[in-house]
């Protein structure tokens, strides 16, 4: 099998929602965690690869992203795929832009499309101007962002400092007229040498209309709402094989539910978890601090197989300030993921099969904890949160990496119904 489709995302759980939504078609995604070391084996139809690149120097993100499209390339893959976020964090001097143009070097592309849209999430783009829900992008909680402030919210007034060629605009009218007005946009905006297009897109019938203009080209970049209509192109194309249903291995039994996330909805998670009289272990910073992780390696050691046990650091706003001021932030973040990977690594040691991690830091030190650097993407149980299929210690397990705010109040409850069906 070769690779039709090569994505770079710039974070983790970009990532992990990019591979949610390209799986939704059926066709294998594998997802791995940075650039791999060796050369490709057994590659998927789609290679997503997670960076930590946001934020980093943009030397340094350039680098990175160059040695995924490397790799990706010699997966067989000669379309691309660059994924941000949908609210184009990004700082005057990138990293969207410069990683961008390097990638356009590198793939052989002349031109390349902007299109952060998300509609479901309430992203939109119109006259080139981004919006949350009814803000503009500059006028949005956005704008006090800590690493990545947005005080514009025009895409080609951000683009432009960040890269050498020129920025254009297909706007929403001629996205509403359809794929030909579309495509002959960007042939004029090519003759003028315009390499850099922002694309509006309002609606998922834009998204729709944008991804069959742009289908063949060489590189794309966006959100990852503009690449869910791809799958279903290619494969009216003939060049991808119908799929059946997505990737699910036999996995072992035995579960464990780890929750880093202090988010509002991992709290109402935990709550309505522990509610269900399931088993749970409250891990206290102080007391990891003081105690170390043995008390709840011990407390795991002493439950039957069958139980589904909840380990968690969540807490709320309050007791997690209190603690940040007594260990500090930083330290209080590091006791807490090492905790958490110690306990996911005991588990599978104990023989248990199946990790639902809450958490896009605490999913990052879980993972690598347990030696997890592919990921074959499953079903979804909530939008952008699919169970993931793994090898970790010569076995197949199954996790789930759920960032802070996503899935319903009864999230690990429907995770692990999930895998019993
Ligand atoms: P989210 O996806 O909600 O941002 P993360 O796992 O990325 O969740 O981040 C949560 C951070 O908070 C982690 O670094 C975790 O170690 C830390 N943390 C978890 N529980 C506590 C707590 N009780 N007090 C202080 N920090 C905590």
């Amino acid at each position: 099998m070769t690779t039709v489709l090569g994505a770079i995302a710039d974070d983790f759980t970009g990532a992990t929602d990019l591979a949610g939504l390209l799986a939704r078609s059926g066709v294998r995604v594998s997802l791995r965690m940075g650039v791999p070391d060796g050369p490709p084996e057994d590659p998927a139809p789609f290679e997503v690869i997670a960076l930590k690149i946001r934020t980093a120097q943009v030397d340094h993100a350039v680098a990175e992203a160059r040695a995924a499209l490397d790799w990706l390339q010699r997966a067989g893959a000669e379309r691309f795929f660059w994924k941000y976020c949908s609210t184009f964090d990004s700082t005057p001097e990138g990293n969207i832009g410069p990683v961008a143009e390097a990638l356009m070097h590198d793939s052989g592309a002349d031109q390349t499309i902007y299109c952060p849209a998300f509609p479901e999430n309430g992203r939109s783009i119109y006259m080139g101007n981004l919006f949350v829900g009814e803000q503009p992008l500059g006028e949005s909680p956005m704008k006090d962002h800590p690493l990545t402030p947005m005080r514009d919210s025009n895409l080609m007034r951000l683009l432009a400092p960040q890269v050498t060629q020129a920025v254009g605009l297909a706007n929403r009218l001629t996205v509403a007229g359809g794929v030909k007005t579309l495509t002959a946009r960007l042939d004029a905006l090519r003759a003028e040498g315009v390499a850099h297009v922002v694309v509006d897109a309002v609606a998922n019938e834009d998204l729709h209309v944008i991804a069959e203009a742009c289908r063949d080209m060489p590189l794309m970049t966006g959100g990852s709402a503009v690449a869910m209509p791809l799958p279903g192109l290619w494969q009216a194309d003939g060049l991808l094989a119908q799929a059946g249903a997505p990737s699910r291995p036999q996995v072992g039994p035995g579960a464990v539910i780890l929750s880093g996330s202090c988010s509002a909805m991992t709290n109402a998670q935990v709550a309505a978890y522990r509610e269900t009289g399931a088993p749970a272990f409250r891990l206290d910073p102080q007391d990891l601090d003081e105690r170390g992780v043995t008390p709840a390696i011990d407390w795991l050691s002493g439950l039957s197989a069958e139980a589904a046990p909840l380990i968690y650091a969540t807490a709320d706003p309050a007791s997690v300030r209190a603690t940040q001021e007594s260990l500090g932030a930083a330290r209080a973040g590091e006791i807490v993921e090492e905790a958490l990977a110690a306990c996911a690594l005991a588990a599978r040691d104990m023989g248990r099969r199946r990790f639902v991690i809450a958490g896009g830091e605490s999913s990052g030190a879980v993972t690598q904890a347990l030696g997890v650097s592919r990921l074959d993407i499953g079903r979804e149980i909530a939008p952008g949160v699919p169970w993931c299929f793994a090898e970790s210690g010569g076995d197949s397990i199954a996790l789930t990496l759920k960032s802070g705010n996503f899935g319903a109040e009864s999230f690990f409850t429907d995770a692990l119904d999930m895998l019993d069906q």
